[in-house]
């Protein structure tokens, strides 16, 4: 049985992390009601998972939590979990009809007291996601030490319904009674804030990722660095041994036409750099080689970052990496062309971690009815007018913050965000006009 309910506010925000996030804050704080629709079980996006930001390595999630925090706790602003904006009509101006789909939590947020007693009495494991696949999760659980809101979960995909979190838990807040929700959402403006996939290495075989098990990628490094990480140190997964000779491939699945990716990621040369930096720290014996085509450090304190860890004892190699083959012991051979000598060359290493690129995530451009949403060649959303009106897309009244544009940094996705909120501030004063 499906439920439907008629909501209105001002801005439906589609987007629950750092630029949807920070973009229904300032609409929200002009007296604006936001509706935030996320498609995950927590606020923060991306961010909310790294480890330290580049390039002056202050914490992430002492960054994302207090505005998490904000967010949750506005006022004005409403938030909707395991959410998704279904369909998006725009009747008039000023006048959208949303269509959001909500699957069920199967626990009450409100009485969820995060003690954790459902977690450890499930007897079922599964692939932690958050930890990016190295370690596992109970079907029960809290989605991440620092979610927002922090509470548990059902994944009822996994879950055998044997009751035993059921009986241990002591508000009685799990409700398997729950069914999928559907809503009417009537606003005056929309901003799209669907950020971005990362790129799936499966796609590039000859560098073994998901065969060879001491291949990784970024992303499960920066799990292996973080303050809330899944092992108090960092390990290679193949055989939990601490890795001593560390390689990076930079450029994976960004700027190859042949993976279907032509553009830069600009973030991968320096969040390499940040985790070659943080890995001296961590593994002060270990060596660490970034295998690049160009450093790309245009930002501000970027270049004088890169050379800070080449003083740290990084090593750069200017090489394009042919293929990786694994060794009995686990160790890995990278075959690559150094580019400066004009010679192919082989080095071995016993951990490869994949810098992987940055790829679109356009599904929502599916849900738009009547006229359709833009996207540019890369299948990112369109700004119509990237200089004047960076956050206006072809559809009046609908603006765009954050990766969901394209590629960027944080810093830049937060200032997209403060674009598409002044854009959604003028445009919503001409309806009051
Ligand atoms: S009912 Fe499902 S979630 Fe609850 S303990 Fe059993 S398997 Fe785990
Ligand atoms: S669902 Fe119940 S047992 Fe699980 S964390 Fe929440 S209050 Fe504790």
């Amino acid at each position: 049985m499906s439920e439907k309910k008629i909501l209105e506010y001002d801005v439906l925000v589609v987007g629950g992390g750092i630029s949807g996030g920070e973009a229904a804050l300032n609409l929200a704080n002009l007296n604006y009601k936001v509706l935030v629709v996320e498609k995950d079980l927590s606020l923060g996006g991306k961010m909310i998972a790294l480890s330290k930001v580049f390039p002056t390595l202050d914490c992430a999630a002492c960054i994302t939590t207090p505005k998490v925090s904000e967010i949750s706790r506005h006022p004005n602003i409403t938030i909707m979990f395991s959410a998704e904006a279904k369909k998006i009509d725009k009747l008039g101006d000023h006048n959208f009809e949303a269509h959001v789909h909500q699957k069920p939590r199967f626990v009450n947020i409100d009485d969820c007291t995060a003690c954790q007693l459902c977690e450890q009495a499930c007897p079922v494991s599964v692939i932690d996601e958050y930890q990016q696949g190295l370690v596992g999760r109970k079907a029960a659980f809290i989605p991440f030490s620092i979610a927002s809101p922090r509470a548990a979960a059902i994944d009822i995909i996994n879950c055998t319904l044997c009751g035993a979190c059921e009986r241990v838990c002591p508000t009685g807040c799990i409700d398997f009674t729950q069914t999928d929700k559907d809503y009417t959402v009537k606003a005056k403006a929309v901003v799209l804030a669907t950020g971005f996939n990362l790129f799936d290495p499966v796609k590039i075989p000859r560098y073994g990722y998901g065969k060879y098990k001491n291949v990784i990628t970024s992303m499960q490094m920066e799990r292996q660095l973080a303050p809330t990480r899944p092992f108090n140190a960092i390990l290679r997964p193949g055989d939990g041994k601490m890795p001593d000779n560390i390689a990076y491939v930079l450029c994976t699945g960004s700027r190859d036409k042949s993976v279907g990716n032509p553009i830069c990621s600009q973030v991968c040369c320096m969040y390499s750099i940040k985790q070659g930096q943080l890995l001296m720290g961590s593994l002060p014996m270990a060596d660490v080689t970034i295998y690049y085509l160009h450093i790309r450090a245009f930002g501000k304190g970027f270049n004088e970052f890169y050379e800070q860890a080449r003083d740290m004892g990084v090593e750069f190699i200017k090489g394009k990496i042919g293929d990786i083959k694994e060794k009995e012991n686990g160790n890995l051979i990278l075959r690559y062309e150094d580019v400066e000598e004009g010679k192919v060359k082989e080095a071995e290493h016993d951990m490869v971690v994949l810098s992987v690129g940055v790829m679109s995530n356009s599904e929502i451009s599916d849900s738009f009815q009547g006229e359709s949403l833009r996207l540019d060649d890369y299948g990112f959303i369109n700004q119509d007018d990237i200089l004047a009106s960076p956050a206006e897309t072809n559809i009046d009244g609908v603006f765009v913050a954050g990766t969901a544009t394209g590629p960027m940094d944080i810093p830049d996705s937060i200032l997209s965000a403060g674009a598409a909120s002044a854009e959604t501030t003028s445009y919503l004063r001409r309806a009051s006009l």
